[in-house]
């Protein structure tokens, strides 16, 4: 069976101020036991959390896919390494249209993260009009062909479906809908890498929270959570580690 992984998403917020939040998440992710949970912070906060929340999972939301070079106001896997990361989210919906990331970037970046020996989380999902046109499986097969990285394999890579029209709007897709994208997803993987599929985790992400967290995980192939807001706080996310153990 799968280890369910929950993931928070810090996104642009949190400052040394709210470190202690960590602190109480790292405490329970420990009493858990039986599930993974990370942190994925602004780059300022990996280094500090690291003496915040020893033993918790701490990770980038994204790293530049070149080892160094002239790339103003980027960071490598080495440089997020060496602060502490041990894993980065890549491909996340927000940078890929914010920042025009392309799924060929998006699969150097996973590539690189390999390479130096770090994990990755790997998003994909559609827009509301790519549903609303019937073309969510079709959109996010695709994303995931074009951005699955070489050496794809469960022990260093997870898949994150989040719908973009579900982030950060408090609306989710039905229980049946992620069951059926997760199994859209499985099935492209296993074309793409085989049975090493079956072992990979595929988290849904997407206004999460205490009160659904139970539901979405309950649904198939679903094996764990990428949260971003009600990963802020350790009394929101606390009840989503609760609800995957
Ligand atoms: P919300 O949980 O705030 O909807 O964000 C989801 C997300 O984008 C996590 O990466």
């Amino acid at each position: 069976a799968r280890r369910r992984l929950v993931a928070g998403n810090w996104k642009m917020n949190g400052a040394r101020a709210t470190l202690g939040e960590l602190s109480a998440i790292a405490l329970a992710a420990q009493q858990a036991g039986n599930v993974d949970v990370a942190i994925a912070l602004p780059a300022t906060l990996i280094a500090p959390a690291g003496a915040a929340a020893p033993g918790l999972t701490i990770g980038a939301q994204d790293v530049h896919a070149a080892p160094s070079g002239a790339h103003t106001g980027c960071l490598s896997v080495a440089m997020i390494a060496e602060a502490g990361a041990q894993f980065s989210i890549v491909g996340h919906s927000e940078r890929r249209a914010d920042n025009h990331e392309t799924d060929a970037q998006v699969k150097a970046k996973a590539e690189a993260l390999r390479g130096g020996g770090l994990r990755a989380i790997l998003c994909v999902g559609e827009t509301l009009a790519e549903r609303d046109a019937g073309q969510a499986e079709a959109v996010v097969a695709g994303q995931l062909t074009g951005s699955l990285p070489a050496g794809a394999a469960a022990d260093w890579l997870s898949i994150a479906y989040e719908p973009v029209w579900a982030i950060g709007t408090g609306r989710t897709p039905t229980v049946a809908d992620v069951a059926s994208m997760h199994a859209a997803i499985r099935a492209t993987l296993r074309t793409l890498i085989g049975p090493e599929a079956d072992a990979m985790r595929l988290l849904y992400g997407g206004s999460v929270t205490g009160d659904n967290a139970a539901e979405l995980l309950g649904a198939g192939d679903v094996d764990g959570a990428l949260v971003g807001g009600a990963s802020l706080s350790a009394a929101k996310f606390v009840p989503i580690i609760e609800a995957a153990v």
